[in-house]
């Protein structure tokens, strides 16, 4: 029998991430997978980052992940989302190329030390009482491990629905996790079902570009990853188009044959990535709907037509694609899907993604009740980083509301679970001024570094730039400048007569001029990049400080943690349910316990105070 330290289960988005961080731990690791040469592949939309998930995507790279590099060696055309906004709402993005994005995340994966690739599906988990220490593989072979991480995405009980066709699959042209989904039975975990879907593709080659607008490529791209200053792919636009009324009518004719208006999906869909369907009944008044049109590949001609994913017959799709401008002959090379699964409710979860009342089991991805590749390599992240701490008896791995949007993920799912799939927004997070893409590196490779699961090339080159920054924004600290003197300048500042210091001053500029910054300042030296991010912190620095002490004290009632085994039910004056959702819900730590509805101050005192005579 093998025997590794870490066994990941799913090589996706999560899995590929959550083996690559446990190998970078130091953990023997096994990813464990239905087909090697899935490894990275995107099921739905080819594009990596945007709002909230390119804050994801810096996080995960500044613990040295895959997705931020793999997406730029991938990214075909980079835009930062709400770029008229403040930096801390902008997320970057990039449109990918399938096939570059599968071969980077596949040579990633097999430059990694630690890190064993195993073809194969695994049927059950060995069990010792609540320890689970490995998996079983459908040829019957056995591989042992100290934590698994499952990963199974779309698979569990995976059924595909096109109009009133149904077939079992994880995702078009590939099997489902069924027997695994059986087993799991016996865990005896709250679970459900989701849903969620995707367009046709379409041929590019009979698409008519010249009758549409086009997007392009920002001309200054902002990358991904905190390693990367350029892309290295080249860069293309994409088109755009809208639905109009012969559109919504054909849909609208034709709802009842829809898998999901037909009552064939009982799962739930992702609210904020509806299908045309969603649209045309949710937005009835709506006359048209933006389409962008994103090439998937640099030599492929297959088109994703954005935002009009459908569970419609495919006939039907015909119809309502070439009523589209632009689209008048085109073909579709796969229908459009929905696809339901089995999910587990992450309430079932604690803040290291390991499964309440097992020792050794974590989960992480899509079957936490997500949607999104970014989310579900973020939870892989976590749960990978875990599992090796746990199989190497290191401490536990945690991310805080406070620290990362990795954290407001996490303790949104574990606190209070899902209703529908789960995706990032930065208006989940509470302390997004001092959360941003820009500053990731800053907030989290110092806890990588001293984990250890940071490269060589990247801690170099994260303690040359924090060197850097510190020592420019001490010495702008330093200057101070009059009112007048910087009105002088043509900074619109107030006329106070106030003193101000330079590092203050440079949140009056727009945009942080190179120019005007490095003739005001006397410092010829500095280099733009780092220019730029000083220029960030000043314009965020009085909000950030108040949201700074807002975080300390969330953070100190994170750091209390309820033991595992707290017995609510010796609580004398705690009602009965409260008493009951705190024995549901197991909360892990007092921040969160907070969180329960209907949670009151008074009974947060209770449990305070035991804990507190018991330490
Ligand atoms: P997946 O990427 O599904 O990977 C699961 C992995 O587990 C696979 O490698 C599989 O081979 C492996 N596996 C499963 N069972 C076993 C087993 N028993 N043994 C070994 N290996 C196993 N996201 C969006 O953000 N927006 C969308 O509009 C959207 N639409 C989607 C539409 C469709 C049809 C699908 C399928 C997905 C869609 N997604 C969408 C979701 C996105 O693809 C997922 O969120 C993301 O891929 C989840 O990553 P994951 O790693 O959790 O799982």
């Amino acid at each position: 029998m093998k025997h590794f330290d870490v066994v990941v289960v799913g090589g996706g988005h999560a899995g590929c991430e959550a083996a690559a961080a446990s190998a970078r731990m130091g953990a023997k690791t096994a990813l464990l997978t239905l087909q090697k040469a899935g490894l990275g592949m995107m099921s739905c939309n080819p594009a990596i980052g945007g709002l909230g998930k390119g804050h994801l995507v810096r996080e995960i790279d500044a613990f040295d992940g895959l997705m931020g590099v793999a997406g730029d060696k991938a990214g075909i055309q980079f835009r930062l989302l709400n770029r008229s906004k403040g930096p801390a709402v902008q997320g970057p993005r990039t449109q990918a190329d399938r096939k570059l994005y599968k071969s980077a995340i596949q040579d990633l994966i097999a430059a990694q030390p630690n890190l064993t690739v195993i073809e194969g599906e695994v049927v059950d988990f060995i069990r010792h009482g609540q320890a689970v220490t490995g998996a079983v593989l459908a040829d019957g072979s056995e591989i042992q491990a100290r934590a698994i991480v499952l990963t199974a995405g779309t698979f569990l009980n995976g059924v595909i629905h096109v109009g009133d066709k149904r077939t079992s699959g994880g995702r078009v042209g590939e099997l489902p996790s069924i027997r695994l989904a059986d087993r799991l039975v016996a865990f005896n975990l709250p679970r459900g079902r989701l849903k969620t879907g995707t367009p046709p593709r379409l041929d590019g080659s009979t698409i008519n570009w010249a009758h549409l607008e086009l997007q392009h490529a920002d001309e200054q791209p902002t990358m991904l990853s905190f390693l990367n200053d350029q892309p290295q792919a080249r860069q293309i636009g994409c088109g755009i188009t809208e639905t109009n009324q012969r559109t919504h009518d054909i849909v609208r004719e034709n709802l009842e044959r829809s898998a999901m208006y037909g009552g064939h999906v009982v799962g739930v869909g992702p609210r904020y990535c509806p299908s045309i369907e969603d649209k045309i009944v949710r937005f009835a008044d709506k006359t048209s709907h933006q389409v962008f049109l994103e090439p998937e590949g640099l030599d492929d001609t297959t088109v994703y037509p954005n935002g009009i994913s459908t569970s419609l017959p495919a006939e039907v799709q015909t119809a309502y694609v070439r009523s589209i401008r632009g689209l008048e002959n085109t073909v579709i090379l796969q229908p459009g899907y929905a696809i339901e699964y089995d999910f587990f409710d992450p309430r079932c979860l604690t803040p290291s993604l390991a499964v309440k009342g097992f020792d050794g089991l974590f989960f992480a991805g899509q079957i936490n009740g997500t949607t999104g590749y970014e989310e579900a390599a973020a939870q892989g992240l976590v749960a990978g980083l875990n599992a090796a701490a746990m199989a190497l008896g290191r401490a536990e791995v945690l991310f805080t509301r406070t620290s990362s949007y990795i954290g407001v993920m996490v303790d949104d799912l574990i606190s209070r679970g899902v209703t529908e799939p789960y995706r990032m927004f930065t208006s989940r997070a509470e302390y997004r001024l001092i959360l941003r893409a820009d500053n990731a590196d800053q907030r989290l490779t110092p806890q990588a570094i001293a984990l250890g699961c940071v490269g060589e090339a990247r801690r170099r080159r994260f303690e040359e730039k924090a060197e850097l920054l510190a020592r420019y924004k001490s010495e702008l600290e330093e200057k101070t400048y009059t009112s007048n003197q910087l009105a002088g300048f043509g900074f619109k500042v107030r006329q106070d007569g106030a003193r101000r210091t330079a590092f203050g001053a440079l949140s009056q500029l727009d945009t942080p001029y190179q120019e005007v910054a490095l003739r005001l300042f006397d410092f010829p030296q500095m280099p733009e990049a780092v220019l730029a991010q000083l220029w960030r912190e000043s314009l965020y620095s009085n909000y950030a400080d108040r949201q700074s002490a807002e975080a300390e004290n969330l953070k100190r009632d994170e750091d209390l943690r309820i033991p595992a085994d707290f017995d609510y039910a010796v609580l004398p004056g705690l009602s009965g349910e409260l008493r009951a959702k705190l024995t549901q819900h197991r909360p892990s730590t007092i921040a969160q316990a907070g969180r329960i509805e209907g949670m009151t101050p008074a009974a947060l005192v209770l449990v305070l105070s035991r804990i507190r005579s018991r330490q």
